[in-house]
């Protein structure tokens, strides 16, 4: 019994039918043309996705785990890589995103759009029977002239000049598009402090493992401050020990305060009260041996790897000496290495030159939670700063974190280079009005490739309309002619003020390295998926 589509049902012994599919393995394996639709349509069902994230009237995302975790998130590279897609080709488009991310920390969302678009265009390309190849040419050359408009007429701007002004309001953008709108100004300005104060001005760097960003639910976002030093999630061992230490001597045991334990193997036996009150008097000793070489090493707060018997804890605090337990390794190496101290492993090798030195450290507790904080501030041997999120709950705080994150890079990135380009679209538009120009000169055809990318430029400014509510098509062909009419204005969509408006007047900057960086990874990807005219999964044959 064969059916049109050569399917055949046939019967086993016991009559049941099952059905054989004829040629499933040339059905499942596209070659050729076949294979670059499919591969182009995956890759743009993915991007489309992340169409309406763009911009400030962006909409969110939650994403939901394997095991029920949830992640609200708006922010391009965090949706790509817990969208967990199967698809091989829309792979390529999540670590286009985290490329973007590593490079450049903003722009995530916006890259893959772009590619998404460019990858539209090569489609109706390729019905028109161009060779992928040379529409991989040409989407290169008109990249080429892209960046090379866009280097041309960024403008260079003092970024320390009033105040930081300029780092303030590119982080405030950064932001605008994101959960924590409401309190950009107090986030961006917190993330100015971080990157300056960890910056070296003169090399033009900021090290990014000077920074950290540790997030504690609870309180709001209004909470969020920056600390200069070190943050660890701990508390004073006993509640009654002092909870400001100024000037502090730290010294960092990996040993615990505790007394020699008999191992396994040996036998102790107590057959009167006497013997039994000679190991009570032994044991102390070695609490009162362990609080001396503490105290005379000049020690004034102990923060060890392990925890501590009562007994211990209670010497501790009669001597006057804060402590810490239970302090991870990470945690110690990190303290030590900033504070300058040597880790000690025995308690009689405590020396006063070994104490770290930190000018203050203090406990910080939080409104009316029990949780508490123990923050190291001045410490001797590095500019470290900690930037502690809070946020209503541990989505808003983990959200923060990336917000933030994007913001610490922007900042970074004009430190870095301070060549700015406008957003809204304006600067994809201007380098698609160029490509357009060029495009009459040039007798291959590649021309029409080089079109293709020219149009696929307009669709950051149609989606960034789209998700304000305006026509795309309207407010581009609305934004061209104006860009036409006064070529020295930066005009793009104004999506808070709904229309659109001159970009230098609202001052929505994106540095120059983003929009590049955006333009040749999308560029690079496309390239690499229209090469792409066959797919083996071997486990579909298997
Ligand atoms: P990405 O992850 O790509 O950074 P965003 O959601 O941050 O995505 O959106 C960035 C886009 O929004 C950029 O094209 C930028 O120019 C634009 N944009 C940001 N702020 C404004 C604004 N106030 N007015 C218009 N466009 C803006
Ligand atoms: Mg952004």
């Amino acid at each position: 019994m064969a059916s049109a589509q050569g399917q055949f049902m046939a019967f086993d012994e016991f009559g049941r039918p099952f059905i054989i599919m004829r040629e499933q393995e040339k059905r499942a394996r596209v070659k050729g043309l076949e294979a670059q639709r499919a591969n182009i349509s995956a890759a743009r069902a993915v991007s489309n996705l992340l169409r309406t994230s763009l911009g400030p009237k962006g909409m969110d995302k939650i994403l939901v785990s394997q095991d029920g975790d949830i992640t609200i998130t708006n922010d391009g590279a965090t949706i790509m890589e817990k969208m967990d897609v199967k698809h091989q080709v829309a792979k390529l488009l999540v670590e286009l995103s985290q490329s973007q991310d590593n490079e450049i920390g903003d722009g995530t969302t916006g890259v893959v759009i772009l590619a998404g678009a460019l990858l539209e265009s090569a489609l109706n390309l390729l019905d028109k029977g161009l060779h992928p190849l040379r529409i991989c040419d040409g989407f290169e050359h008109a990249c080429d002239i892209a960046v090379k408009h866009l280097e041309a007429t960024s403008e260079e701007l003092d970024v320390f000049a009033n105040d930081n002004a300029l780092l303030k309001k590119a982080a405030v953008t950064c932001l605008c598009s994101k959960v924590v709108s409401n309190h950009q100004e107090k986030l961006a300005a917190i993330a100015v402090e971080a990157v300056l104060d960890v910056a070296d001005i003169k090399r033009k760097d900021v090290n990014f493992e000077h920074i950290k960003v540790e997030g504690k639910p609870g309180g709001s976002l209004e909470d969020t401050c920056l600390i200069r030093g070190i943050v660890i999630d701990k508390d004073m061992s006993h509640p009654q020990m002092a909870k400001v230490v100024n000037d502090a001597k730290i010294a960092i045991l990996t040993c615990p305060f505790e007394p020699p334990k008999p191992k396994t193997k040996h036998k102790l036996e107590i057959s009167n009260a006497e013997d039994y009150r000679k190991l009570y008097e032994q044991e102390q000793q070695y609490f009162v041996k362990m609080i001396e070489d503490v105290k005379n090493s000049g020690t004034n707060l102990v923060i060890c790897q392990w925890g501590f018997d009562d007994e211990a804890n209670y010497l501790l605090h009669a001597n006057n000496l804060p402590a810490v337990r239970w302090v991870g390794g990470v945690e110690i190496e990190l303290i030590a290495m900033a504070t300058g101290a040597r880790i000690v492993p025995r308690f009689s090798e405590l020396s006063n030159d070994k104490l770290g030195r930190a000018t203050c450290v203090r406990e910080i507790g939080f409104g009316t939670t029990d949780d508490k904080m123990i923050v190291i501030e001045g410490c001797a041997n590095t500019s470290a700063v900690t930037v502690l999120v809070r946020g209503g709950n541990k989505m808003i705080v983990d959200e923060a974190r990336r917000c933030l994150h994007d913001a610490l890079c922007v900042v970074r990135n004009f430190i870095k280079d301070s060549r700015v380009v406008y957003g809204g679209g304006c600067a994809e538009l201007m380098a698609s009005n160029e490509i357009t120009k060029v495009v009459d000169l040039e007798p291959s055809i590649e021309q029409y490739a080089m079109r293709g990318f020219a149009d696929a430029l307009e669709d950051i400014s149609n989606a960034l309309a789209e998700n304000s509510g305006l026509n795309p098509i309207e407010t581009t062909t609305w934004l061209k002619n104006e860009m036409k009419n006064d070529p020295n204005k930066r005009f793009g969509v104004d999506c808070n003020g709904v229309g659109i408006y001159d970009m230098k007047e609202l001052k929505v900057y994106e540095s120059l390295q983003s929009k590049v960086q955006q333009l040749q990874l999308a560029t690079q990807v496309v390239r690499m998926i229209l090469k792409i005219d066959d797919v083996f999964a071997p486990s579909e044959y298997s």
